[in-house]
């Protein structure tokens, strides 16, 4: 990767209607200075249209969290890729952890979301990471493996190049506890290899990896000082402008 970095906000469950739109209006006066780095922000689907018309030609790029596998029908309470890329966005996460665990994502539907993105014109953000019982196991490049290649499944090597990994191990989500760079940059570094011996060679230099987790700007500046780590998906962080400028201000 060219090292141009990309922060990504996950703002989650949070910013309501209103709410939304002046952490939108914030973001754009704070990070109008930050050329340097690739910015983009997944709000509620329900928020996206304001902050889609805050954002407009900001720069910023509008995602979602989540996304259904089918184009429209009988799929009560559920959005369609093509009704995110409508709607302004242009990435979307897929499996993030929380999907994993709260509404039971399994690694095949991941697959099929990825797909549903990509078939919608949407750039997948494909989140994977272990639990700390796995990590405390000595499953750690089993999971990341299991959960890239099946992930992955039926991908063409340029379709790879064009999303985007999230490794945020599962013990470091909201918790406050950070990987540190030696453990983050030792999975982005296996992930990297993993690409470099599953694709042709290009694949691996230009799929970015994010590493997410309790990133803020106290720590970013080391993280995103790793050689593999090409950004960060963040969650808390990302709910007021001046921490996400800070975490942008770090690279
Ligand atoms: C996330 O939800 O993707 C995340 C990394 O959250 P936090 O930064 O709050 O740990």
């Amino acid at each position: 990767m060219g090292r141009r970095l990309l922060i990504a906000g996950n703002w989650k469950m949070n910013k309501g209607p209103g709410e939304a739109d002046t952490l939108a209006r914030d973001l754009k006066t704070e990070l109008s200075d930050c050329t340097h780095v690739d910015l983009a922000v997944a709000p509620t689907f329900l928020t996206i249209p304001e902050v889609a018309a805050r954002l407009k030609h900001t720069g910023i790029q509008l995602g979602a969290q989540d996304l259904h596998t089918e184009v429209s029908g009988a799929y009560t309470s559920a959005i369609a890729g093509e009704m995110l890329r409508a709607a302004g966005c242009t990435f979307v996460l897929c499996g993030h952890s929380e999907r994993r665990s709260v509404f039971g994502d399994s690694d095949d539907l991941v697959n099929a979301k990825v797909k549903a993105a990509l078939r919608a014109g949407l750039q997948p953000y494909l989140c994977i990471g272990e639990t700390l019982e796995e990590r405390d196991s000595g499953q750690v490049q089993g999971v990341i493996e299991r959960q890239l290649s099946v992930g992955l499944a039926g991908l063409e090597a340029d379709q790879v190049a064009s999303l985007v990994l999230a490794y945020e191990p599962v013990w470091a989500i909201g918790t406050g506890r950070t990987a540190t760079p030696e453990t983050a940059q030792e999975v982005h570094a296996f992930i990297r290899n993993w690409l470099a011996d599953t694709y042709p060679g290009y694949v691996a230099a230009q799929t970015r990896i994010l590493y997410g987790g309790s990133v803020k700007p106290g720590n970013a500046a080391e993280l995103l000082g790793q050689p593999d780590i090409d950004g960060a998906l963040v969650g808390g962080a990302s709910l007021k402008a001046e921490s996400f400028k800070g975490i942008a201000k770090a690279v």
